[in-house]
């Protein structure tokens, strides 16, 4: 038996204000003059945050357009731009939701890896560390700030790129910074963070490391959406450390079936990921019976509407296109259904699942 040896992200402040010490933080991480690039979701134009980022000597704030989600292209373009505007750069600082911090990912990791980011599309093939790297989320559920991976969609296929250099090196967590996120979108990245602990707690490659963060993300999830009656502040602080410890509970183990089957509908659709997995999750009764059934509650207590028949019109190649991007997620499914998942799912039994969404 062979136990993954796995990089964490190297520091980590957390508490309301503690954005305030960025500053200080970032300063032993500077390179001579070359600067600190902060990736800024884009939301943030005109608003106050933006003013309040510690901008020194040829700092560049560059407002990150997350609309879709990361792309390949957008990866390259902005690495080589900055290439070009500076040479080389100090660090990269990405503060925003899931997209804006893998972004900032992606990009520290191509400011020193050479080709196109579309390379390193999989698992363990980025062998050069990136530039220093910090994530700041402004939206919680992701895990993105935890993970060993920034997703992608390529060319070819919508894959991460997992590897030990992809975590950051440092991460400031301010629940401060997520008070403006509307009830919708912060429903969509809470339920990331739900799914991630259920595809976790349920996948065969669970441990006691990945269920100890697993049980306490699902917990805090639960007091949110099932228990309180109203948002307050102390929701945004549970909600977190809930995508925190989501994040640490699939670090050791996987996502499943609602991610693998996400990715296609993201890949071809360009649905956004939190929304998706919620699509998607609404059929997963086989697989996750008890969690579909308390998904569905808490959409319901919460009053969001999850579509449907968003597959109604594709055509047969379509499906084709989204059933080889899922079936491609070899590792998630392996998690969800076990070493003979290739025997249970079937493309003739993911097409009726896609049918249904
Ligand atoms: P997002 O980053 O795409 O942002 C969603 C929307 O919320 C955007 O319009 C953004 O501008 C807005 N927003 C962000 N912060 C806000 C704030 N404080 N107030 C108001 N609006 C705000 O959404 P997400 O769900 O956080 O991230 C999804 C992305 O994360 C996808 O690209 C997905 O692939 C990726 N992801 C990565 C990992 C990982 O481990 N790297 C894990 C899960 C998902
Ligand atoms: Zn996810």
């Amino acid at each position: 038996m062979q136990f993954r040896n796995f990089k964490m992200v190297d520091y980590v402040v957390y508490g309301r204000g503690a954005f305030n010490q960025l500053d200080e933080i970032i300063a032993p991480h500077r390179k001579g003059d070359f600067p600190m690039i902060f990736f800024l979701d884009h939301y943030f134009i005109g608003k106050p945050l933006a003013s309040r980022i510690p901008l020194r000597g040829k700092d560049k704030i560059v407002y990150v357009d997350v609309t879709h989600e990361p792309k390949t292209k957008q990866v390259d373009a902005l690495a080589a731009d900055l290439k070009a505007e500076f040479g080389e750069v100090s660090g990269i600082i990405g503060i925003g939701g899931g997209s804006a911090m893998d972004l900032a990912k992606a990009v520290s990791l191509m400011m020193t890896n050479p080709g196109s980011s579309a390379d390193y599309q999989g698992w363990d093939l980025v062998k050069v560390p990136g530039v220093y790297k910090v994530g700041v989320p402004t939206l919680s559920g992701t895990g993105a700030e935890v993970s060993r991976t920034t997703v992608l969609t390529g060319p070819v296929r919508k894959l991460g790129m997992n590897s030990d250099h992809t975590p950051f090196n440092q991460i400031v967590l301010d629940p401060e910074l997520c008070k403006n996120v509307p009830a919708n979108q912060r429903f969509y990245t809470g339920m990331d963070c739900y799914i991630h602990c259920i595809e976790s707690l349920e996948g065969t490659f669970l441990n006691e490391f990945s269920k100890s963060y697993g049980e306490k993300a699902l917990e805090l999830c639960r007091k949110i959406f099932v228990e309180k009656e109203s948002w307050d502040e102390e929701s945004d602080d549970q909600l977190m450390m809930a995508s925190y410890a989501g994040g640490m509970s699939i670090a050791y183990s996987q996502v499943g079936v609602a991610h693998a089957v996400s990715y296609g509908l993201s890949y071809l659709l360009g649905t956004k990921h939190g929304i998706g997995n919620c699509i998607v999750m609404n059929h997963l009764e086989e697989y996750y019976p008890a969690g579909v059934k308390e998904f569905k509650f808490m959409v319901e207590k919460n009053k969001i509407e999850i579509p449907i028949g968003i597959c109604a019109d594709l055509t047969e190649e379509q499906f084709d296109a989204m059933i080889d991007v899922s079936l491609g997620m070899k590792p998630l499914w392996e998690n969800a259904l076990g070493k003979d998942w290739e025997s249970i799912m079937t493309r003739e039994k993911l097409r009726a699942l896609y049918g249904k969404l």
